[in-house]
């Protein structure tokens, strides 16, 4: 095996990723190395490259927590995972496993949560290493690249969308219809739930209509808000905001029906004001949702693997990464970019 890989990095934020030569990292003792065949490109990743949140990675640092790929050697210690195993680097890197979220199976928002492609180094490069604990397990016959984006976008949408309380037969209202949002539309339709896409872009609202949404609302319109009120018969029993844009989660608060739960999903930096009476009167439950749980991500993945859900994605090469990050800020990726590995 070769003991050089070409990683993508950001070494200043904000500034273009440098392609670079690093040592392919040797697995420690309960750690795996995994040789990547496809990384999915989240919006999250151009936050981290960015530097837009409170919680900063340490420069130099490799983005990406869609990678999926081949388990290719052992740590010492190792029993869960073999070579030659399919498993996926996800966000949730790994947790202490013993705190009371940990013991909860909240695992996610474990004071000692280590972030893939954040707080460790991610799939924009040849290798990963990654703690076999926290791996995400590749059912087979999904193949990499449409796996990807199931590890954060649909893991993440998943979650959320359980998270609304929203039952079979209610309306879910779902702002933001990229990378996160073309997932979301589908795992909603397959639980049962009748579909409100909403996003400023017409193109974003057809395709939202082509996977099953019901009703597609323009974001930019001045009654964005009273269109879905009207259309769901009085607003969303569960709203899910994916959209990185503040206006969007003013407006999905508003969207929520009476008794309703609206669930922050995006991250854009900010706050957004909210309109405390109509919350209070009629019952609101505004909440956060960060990735999913171990558990969630095998529920997640099943789906997939089913055909009930499916990634739509868009190939690259890892030298495209500088410029599909750029697409991704100015929101023109159609659903999601998946770095294809396989050429290199
Ligand atoms: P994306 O760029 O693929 O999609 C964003 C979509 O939002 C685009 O279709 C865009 O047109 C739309 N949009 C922009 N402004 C809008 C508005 N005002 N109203 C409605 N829609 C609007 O991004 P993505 O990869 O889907 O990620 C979305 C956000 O979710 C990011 O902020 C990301 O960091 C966050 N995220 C959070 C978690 C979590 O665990 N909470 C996990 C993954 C991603
Ligand atoms: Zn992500
Ligand atoms: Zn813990």
């Amino acid at each position: 095996m070769k003991n050089k890989m070409q990683a993508a990095v950001v070494a200043r934020f904000g500034e273009p990723l440098l392609f670079e030569e690093w040592d392919i990292p040797v697995p420690g003792p309960g750690q795996v190395l995994v040789r990547t065949e496809a990384c999915g490109v989240c919006h999250t990743d151009v936050h981290a490259w960015r530097g837009d949140w409170p919680l900063k990675p340490v420069l130099p640092f490799i983005p990406g927590h869609e990678g999926i790929g081949l388990v290719v050697a052992m740590g010492p210690g190792v029993t869960s995972v073999k070579e030659g195993d399919r498993v996926g680097v996800p966000w949730l890197y790994s947790a202490c496993g013993h705190c009371e979220y940990c013991l909860s199976a909240w695992e996610t928002v474990c004071a000692e949560a280590q972030f893939g492609g954040y707080t460790r180094h991610g799939g924009f490069a040849e290798y990963i290493l990654a703690n076999p604990d926290y791996v995400a397990r590749i059912p087979a016959g999904l193949i990499a690249a449409e796996a990807a984006p199931i590890i954060c976008a649909g893991v993440t949408t998943y979650k959320g969308i359980k998270e609304t309380g929203a039952k079979p037969g209610q309306w879910i209202a779902i702002s933001g219809i990229g990378g996160l949002g073309h997932l979301a539309i589908q795992y909603a339709a397959a639980m049962g739930l009748y579909v409100c896409a909403i996003d400023p872009d017409n193109a974003k609202l057809a395709h939202a209509r082509r996977l099953g949404a019901s009703l597609t609302i323009n974001a930019a319109d001045r009654d964005a808000v009273e269109q879905v009120r009207r259309g769901t018969g009085g607003g969303a029993h569960g709203v899910l905001i994916t959209a990185p844009s503040l206006v969007a989660f003013k407006q999905g608060v508003a969207m929520t029906r009476k008794l309703g739960t609206c669930v922050l999903v995006g991250l854009p930096p900010g706050e957004f004001p909210t309109p405390l009476f109509d919350v209070v009167a009629n019952c609101i439950t505004i909440r956060g949702s960060f990735v999913g749980t171990r558990q969630d991500m095998a529920e997640a993945l099943a789906f997939a693997a089913a055909g009930r859900v499916k990634a739509e994605i868009e190939r690259q090469p890892l030298s495209a990464i500088n410029d599909v990050l750029t697409r991704l800020e100015q929101g023109k990726v159609a659903s999601r970019v998946v770095i294809d590995f396989a050429g290199m």
